[in-house]
């Protein structure tokens, strides 16, 4: 599993700050497809990119109160998506 965050610009990795946790994209196909959408990632043909299950974002891209500080480990609310972006304006959504 890779241990850095998939999303545009995001220099996250595993291990460097403990603040930020690691999350998988959702299992279910829809909420997977509106994560990815979020993340406004295309491959080379131009696709919306599609996360595999291996790939994970992390928690610096959720609304503080997306998280659930409250376990051990930090978990993502139910029906949550990543908000939280850092792209450059000229980056157009089609
Ligand atoms: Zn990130």
């Amino acid at each position: 599993m890779p241990s850095h965050c998939c999303a545009y610009n995001c220099k996250n990795r595993a291990g460097r700050n403990k603040d930020v946790t690691f999350h998988k994209f959702p299992s279910d196909e829809k909420r997977r497809r509106e994560w990815a959408k979020s993340l406004r990632r295309a491959d080379e043909e131009g696709q919306m990119w599609i996360p595999s299950k291996y790939d994970v974002i992390c928690s610096a891209h959720f609304k503080e109160e997306d998280l659930d500080r409250t376990g051990q480990s930090t978990r993502l609310r139910d029906g949550v998506k990543p908000e939280v972006f850092d792209f450059p304006r000229r980056l157009k959504v089609k």
